[in-house]
């Protein structure tokens, strides 16, 4: 096999999606201390606050205790090379958060076994479904008191629509969760651990023959699994890896994040079921990631890693070919020739240069100011990928100037931030750009527009908050400003002088469509 296609094919890249406290960060690190990449778990969280903060970027994550920016995980784990990408978990996220599943292969939905699906969860969770990408699902919170596994199944189907298969099944519940029946092999494994999680949890394996492993179950744990096998096989779905495949079934895992329980029989099975970097759609047909020809496009950009540079870090997903430090690459949208010197890779707790990098590997490198986000780097192909669709803010706001002075810093601070992605930009039709609106998908995003733009551009201002929560571009002959104007809504230009409309709510804009239909509205700027 060529070195490429075994680089491609050990390859998993992948977001977990979940609802902010479902377990995520707890997630993540048990899977790094599998992957051997931390020795002893509870030292992700501890890094954010013990970590001097090397930029006001940084800071800024330090005083909210939270991470605003996604980051990317590398670890290895049985021969596979796994990239977990790194969603911002806090309950006010931004496009970021939906960006960044752009550049995952497959995604794992985290759900606390209490409270089932959650909002964040089921957002995370259509981005995932509109790209057609395999979703494997983690139940987690199985140490606590929850509600019964064919419960949460039922509402995992009902509520997102998607078939669901139990690759495994909890042995006893809460406190007396104490093992997983694997169904595809019939195996048991019991934790033997004391649960404490900070290291490898041993656990012994056998099957419902085997006297030792029955005699450590508790009768009650027993009765109620081989009650639960026979529901599940007698109404549940078959498994279908090619379903899977389409993101049309979920495989299930049960476990705890807390207490490890799990956390390796769900790795070992993902890692076989989840895809590696496939074909990807450009403007001149698929991709095969094995191509010789390098490419990848941008999915995100972060500013001011460091305060002395005022630089900006984009982070580049790998779709073909190999990466090497120093190669000169072409940015499509421009037709500039650029130099890829200063590449960095983001592991469990550093960054390190990195040198070589394949197809599925996200790249951090140095934006000469040309990047924006979508944007296709090749060798020397002309094609792009797909857009990244603009997310639908909902939530709005209207930014005032405190001082006039600052007039120019103001504009040039928006404008950065817009191209960044880091917020939408709207105006009224005939009012300049000295007093935009903009939208966003989480509160977050008002915070750290509001401090960066105080940070780095010297510019106070103040948000008024907007009672609107929809947003659609208004396409029909011959639009003007007045023809789309009603007593509750709002009638704005986009950047590139596209009627938008902003709504109140569902209800209001159901109404309008209703009234005036000599209007279209998209939910994306028309092309
Ligand atoms: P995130 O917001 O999704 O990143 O969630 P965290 O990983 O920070 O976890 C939120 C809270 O849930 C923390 O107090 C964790 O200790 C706790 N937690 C995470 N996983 C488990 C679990 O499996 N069992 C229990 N009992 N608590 C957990």
């Amino acid at each position: 096999m060529s070195q490429i296609l075994n680089e491609i094919q050990r390859r998993r890249t992948f977001a977990i999606i979940s609802h902010p406290d479902a377990g995520k960060t707890t997630l993540t690190e048990k899977l790094l201390l599998y992957g051997g990449a931390l020795r002893l778990a509870g030292t992700v969280k501890s890094r954010k606050s013990k970590q001097h903060a090397v930029s006001d970027w940084m800071e800024l994550e330090k005083q909210r205790g939270i991470s605003v920016t996604s980051s990317v995980l590398q670890f290895e784990y049985q021969g596979h090379k796994i990239n977990i990408l790194d969603t911002p978990g806090h309950q006010d996220f931004s496009e970021d958060t939906y960006r960044t599943l752009m550049a995952a292969d497959s995604a794992v939905m985290l759900i606390d076994a209490a409270k089932g699906v959650e909002e964040q969860t089921k957002k995370l969770f259509h981005v995932c479904r509109k790209r057609g990408i395999p979703i494997f699902t983690f139940i987690n919170k199985m140490d606590r008191h929850g509600r019964e596994p064919l419960d949460l199944l039922d509402e995992i189907e009902k509520v997102l629509d998607i078939k669901s298969y139990p690759m495994n099944w909890p042995i006893g519940r809460g406190r007396e969760f104490t093992g997983i029946f694997e169904r595809q092999t019939a195996n048991i494994e019991l934790f033997t651990g004391n649960g404490h999680g900070s290291t490898v949890v041993p656990t012994r394996r056998g099957d419902l023959t085997d006297p030792a492993i029955v005699g450590s179950m508790s009768k009650a744990s027993y009765e109620l699994l081989e009650e639960d096998l026979e529901l599940l096989d007698m109404a549940g779905d078959q498994f279908d890896l090619q379903q899977v495949a389409r993101g049309e079934l979920t495989p299930v895992y049960f476990g705890s994040a807390l207490t490890n329980f799990g956390v390796r029989a769900f790795l070992e099975s993902f890692i076989q079921l989840s895809p590696c970097p496939h074909e990807k759609d450009s403007s001149s047909g698929p991709i095969n990631p094995e191509q010789q020809e390098f490419s990848g496009f941008i999915f995100k950009i972060q500013a001011n890693m460091d305060p002395a540079h005022r630089d900006r870090i984009v982070f580049l997903r790998i779709c073909s070919g190999v990466f090497n430090r120093g190669m000169m690459v072409k940015h499509v949208r421009t037709g500039k020739s650029i130099r890829l010197s200063q590449s960095k890779q983001f592991m469990a707790q550093d960054t390190n240069t990195v040198e070589v990098a394949y197809p599925g590997d996200i790249i951090g490198i140095y934006d000469p100011g040309v990047f924006r986000i979508g944007d296709t780097i090749t060798e020397k192909s002309k094609f792009s990928f797909e857009a990244i669709p603009k997310f639908q803010p909902e939530l709005f706001a209207r930014v005032h100037l405190r001082d006039a002075m600052k007039r120019k810093q103001f504009v040039k601070g928006i404008e950065q931030l817009t191209e960044e992605g880091a917020v939408q930009r709207f105006r009224h039709p005939d009012v300049g750009l000295e007093a935009p609106i903009i939208g966003a998908v989480g509160m977050l995003q008002f915070e750290v527009l509001e401090y960066r733009l105080t940070h780095e551009y010297g510019v106070d201002i103040q948000l008024d908050h907007l009672p609107f929560t929809l947003a659609r571009w208004a396409a029909g002959d011959n639009l003007t400003p007045p023809m789309l104007k009603s007593a509750d809504n709002l009638v704005l230009k986009d950047d590139d002088e596209n009627l938008v409309v902003l709504f109140r709510n569902q209800w209001s804009f159901n109404w309008e469509v209703e009234r005036n239909k000599r209007v279209t509205y998209l939910e994306q700027p028309p092309a």
